[in-house]
C-alpha cells in the first residue's frame, strides 16, 4: 500500500514531539508538511508517493560522496557480516583514528563518539578538565549540537525555531558561557582582556554553517588563535560541518590555522551515526583512561559505523574530488545568482567548497546579525516554489546548503532552471 507523506506526518504528531526526531525536519519555520524519504541514491532523494528531489542537504552534510554510494554500502555489507557491535576494541576503529590523524595534522589523538553532540560535550569538558577553568566561550548563531552548555544564542534549529536559548538549561550553567559576534576581532579581544583567566575554551565553527554561511574575515581565525595561545584557552574548532568537506583537512587545512581540539561527524560517519574529538596528544591523553577526564560509549567505535566512515573517507581522497565539488558549487551559485537577476529578486551566495549560503539580500552576510536580517519570508517562497520544482533546500534560511560528487552538470542545470521560475513566484 502506498503512504502518503500527510498520513505519515499525522501519524508521526501523535507519538513523536512535533512529528520528527530532529526539529528542522519539521518544516515549522517554512510551514507546510515535510516529505517522508523512501529511498536516496547519488544527488536524488525518493519520497514515499513516489516523488524525486535533487537533494541539496545531504543528510545534513554526511552524504559528500551521494547518497548509497556502491562502495560505501559494500564497506557495510562486508562488516555486517560478523556482527554489528563488539564492545570491544575492533581493527577499524584504529584504521579511522589513523586516518584521521593523517588527513587532519592537528589531531594527533582522536577519540570516537556517536555523534557530533557527543564530540563538542566531551570537547569541552576535556578542555575544562585540562585547565581547571570553568567558562567556554561560544559565537551568536553558532551550533554545537544540543548540550547544554552550548544553547545558548545558538544557531541552527534552535535559531529557525526562535529558541536560541532553551528552556531547561540551568542558568548557573548558562552563566558560564559567554558569547561573541562572530567576525568582530574587537569585541573577542575585549572579552578575553577582561575575563581571559576564567576561559577554558573557546569553541567555534570555522565557517558558520549554522546560520546560513558565513566566512571568516581575512585573519579572524588567526586573531581568535592568538588570543587563546596568549591566555591559556583550548581553541576548539568544530568541524563537524566544514570537515572533508570545505577542504579534505576542513577550515583548518583552509585557512591555515591549528586548533588544539576539533571535533567531527557526519562525513566520517559515510550516513552512519558517528562523532568524533581530536587534537594535542597532551590534552587527548588526560581522557579516560589515560588520564581522569571521563568519557564513554557503549557503541563507540561501532565497525559498522567505521567501516562507513572508512569508504567515504577513502572516497574523497581521490586526487582532485574537492577541486571538483569546488567548481560544480560555482557553477550552482553563479547559475542562481543569474536566475534571481534575470526575475530581479535581491539575493546573494556565500561558497566555500562543498558548502553553500543563500542569502535573499544584496550581499553574503559576514556577521551573524546580518544573516538574520535576511528576508526570510522571501526564503519561505523560494523554498516551497524550489520543492514542488523537485529541488530540496534546507526548510530554514539559516542552514548551509551541502552538494556532492554526485550533484553533476545534468543535477545542476536542472536547479538552475527550477530556480529562474522559482525566483519568478518570489519576485
Ligand atoms: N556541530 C556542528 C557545527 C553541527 O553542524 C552539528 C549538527 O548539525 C553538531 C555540532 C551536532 O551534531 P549532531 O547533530 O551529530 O549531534
Amino acid at each position: 500500500m502506498t503512504q502518503s507523506n500527510r498520513d505519515l506526518f499525522s501519524r508521526a504528531g501523535e507519538r513523536m514531539p512535533g512529528g520528527v526526531n530532529s526539529p528542522v525536519r519539521a518544516f515549522k519555520s517554512v510551514g507546510g508538511d515535510p516529505f517522508f524519504a523512501q529511498r536516496a541514491e547519488g544527488a536524488y532523494l525518493w519520497d514515499v508517493e513516489g516523488k524525486r528531489y535533487i537533494d541539496y542537504i545531504g543528510s545534513w552534510g554526511p552524504m559528500i560522496a551521494g547518497h548509497a554510494h556502491p562502495e560505501v554500502l559494500e564497506a557495510v555489507r562486508a562488516v555486517m557480516g560478523n556482527g554489528l557491535s563488539f564492545g570491544v576494541p575492533n581493527a577499524l576503529e584504529v584504521e579511522m583514528a589513523e586516518a584521521l590523524c593523517r588527513i587532519v595534522p592537528s589531531c594527533e589523538m582522536v577519540r570516537m563518539v556517536n555523534s557530533g553532540t557527543e564530540a563538542t560535550l566531551s570537547a569541552i569538558r576535556l578542555a575544562r578538565g585540562a585547565t581547571g577553568r570553568p567558562r567556554i566561550v561560544k559565537f551568536e548563531g553558532c551550533y554545537h549540537g544540543h548540550g547544554d552548555s552550548f544553547l545558548v544564542k545558538a544557531g541552527s534549529g534552535a535559531l529557525t525555531l526562535g529558541v536560541p536559548d532553551s528552556p531547561g538549561v540551568p542558568k548557573a550553567l548558562a552563566d558560564l558561557t559567554s558569547t561573541l559576534p562572530y567576525n568582530d576581532f574587537e569585541a573577542a579581544t575585549q572579552l578575553f582582556s577582561e575575563v581571559g583567566g576564567e576561559i577554558a575554551a573557546l569553541i567555534v565553527e570555522p565557517i558558520v554553517g549554522n546560520a546560513n554561511c558565513i566566512l571568516p574575515h581575512e585573519g579572524y581565525l588567526q586573531h581568535l588563535r592568538q588570543l587563546c595561545e596568549r591566555h591559556g584557552a583550548v581553541l576548539i574548532f568544530d568541524e563537524v560541518m566544514t570537515g572533508f568537506r570545505v577542504a579534505l583537512g576542513g577550515a583548518q587545512e583552509r585557512y591555515g590555522v591549528r586548533p588544539d581540539l576539533s571535533t567531527f561527524g557526519k562525513i566520517i560517519g559515510g550516513g552512519m551515526p558517528v562523532g568524533a574529538y581530536g587534537g594535542k596528544a597532551e590534552l587527548m591523553r588526560q581522557v579516560a583512561p589515560s588520564g581522569p577526564i571521563y568519557q564513554a560509549g557503549t557503541l563507540s567505535g561501532n565497525p559498522v559505523a567505521m567501516a562507513a566512515g572508512l569508504a567515504t573517507l577513502k572516497l574523497i581522497q581521490a586526487p582532485g574530488f574537492h577541486q571538483r565539488l569546488e567548481a560544480a558549487t560555482h557553477r550552482l551559485c553563479d547559475g542562481l545568482e543569474a536566475a534571481a537577476r534575470e526575475a530581479g529578486v535581491t539575493f546573494s551566495t556565500s561558497r566555500s567548497c562543498a558548502m553553500f549560503g543563500m542569502y535573499f539580500r544584496e550581499s553574503p552576510a559576514t556577521s551573524f546579525a546580518e544573516a538574520v536580517g535576511s528576508d526570510v519570508a522571501a526564503f519561505r517562497r523560494f523554498f516551497h516554489a524550489m520543492l514542488e520544482e523537485g529541488v530540496y533546500v534546507a526548510p530554514s534560511a539559516f542552514e548551509a546548503g551541502f552538494l556532492s560528487s554526485a550533484h553533476g552538470e545534468d543535477e545542476i542545470a536542472a536547479t538552475v532552471e527550477a530556480a529562474r521560475r522559482a525566483f519568478a513566484k518570489v519576485a
